[in-house]
């Protein structure tokens, strides 16, 4: 049907709503391409695959109704707890968001994202900026003040639960079965970032040793009594036992204090 057949319809509407059309199926595919799915399927397990769904299910919607959930249910004083008893203040570097200080290509990277454009995702907040903090042993209500200040989505209701609970482990685990820290091996699978670092993530001593790989060592060192009590903990400390060179490993973390990594 031509466009002469349409009465009081331009052409030009026509052709805003063909690109419209367009548009959306063009969204739809990457939808599909994305979930591996249709929206009309997603949550139907015989037609989608079952990590599709349960990624949907689970991050997308899930998570953010737990989050929600839990700040109402753990109440005001959640934000006070403080299990591990980390006192240090957070250095004047992390502070100010200055990523030019840090030689780490991880640390700088998201925290350079952050300083530039107030965000980063769920994953690096935890594994990179809350890990150090807890692996430095930070105060978890400033690290939670820095969260609230730093991001544009810094919400009482995301920060709370996000980093006291899950990322600083401040409450005990109320929220979360073990601490989410890891040592540099598990960033290097997990990302890109290790590449270009003056740092390598497998070394813990001599001048290239990831400040991740050794700063989780000299958490589970300094948390040991605690944790090796946590089922889903005793094999990591256990690795403990295994270092011949843990005596090094802490000198390091110590002499490194709270400069920039
Ligand atoms: S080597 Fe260590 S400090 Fe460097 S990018 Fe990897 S995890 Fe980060």
């Amino acid at each position: 049907m031509g466009t002469g057949s349409w009465p009081g319809v331009s052409a030009a509407w026509l052709a805003r709503r063909r690109a419209a059309r367009a548009s959306r199926a063009a969204s739809r595919g990457w939808r599909r391409r994305q979930y591996g799915l249709s929206w009309g399927s997603l949550l139907d397990t015989r037609r989608a695959p079952v990590n599709s769904v349960e990624g949907f299910v689970r991050q997308v919607a899930g998570w953010r109704e737990y989050v929600w959930q839990l700040y109402w249910y753990f109440g005001e004083d959640y934000r006070h707890r403080n299990a591990l008893r980390h006192h240090e203040p957070l250095p004047g570097w992390f502070q100010e968001a200055d990523a030019d200080a840090v030689r780490a290509r991880c640390l700088a990277t998201v925290l350079a994202q952050v300083r530039d454009t107030g965000w980063t995702h769920h994953i690096p907040r935890l594994m990179l900026l809350g890990s150090h903090a807890l692996q430095r042993g930070w105060d978890p209500r400033a690290v939670t003040d820095w969260f609230h200040r730093s991001f544009v989505d810094g919400y009482d209701w995301v920060m709370v639960p996000n980093v006291v609970g899950m990322s600083q482990y401040a409450d005990g685990g109320r929220m979360t079965t073990k601490p989410y820290t890891s040592g540099g091996s598990y960033v290097h699978r997990m990302s890109d970032l290790c590449g270009g670092c003056v740092y390598r993530p497998g070394e813990r001593t001599g001048d290239r040793a990831c400040p991740f790989t050794t700063g989780y060592w000299a958490f589970l060192h300094r948390h040991r009594a605690r944790l090796e009590r946590n089922p889903r903990m005793v094999q990591p400390v256990r690795g403990l036992d295994r270092l011949a060179d843990l005596d090094e490993v802490l000198h390091r973390e110590a002499r490194r204090g709270d400069t920039p990594p």
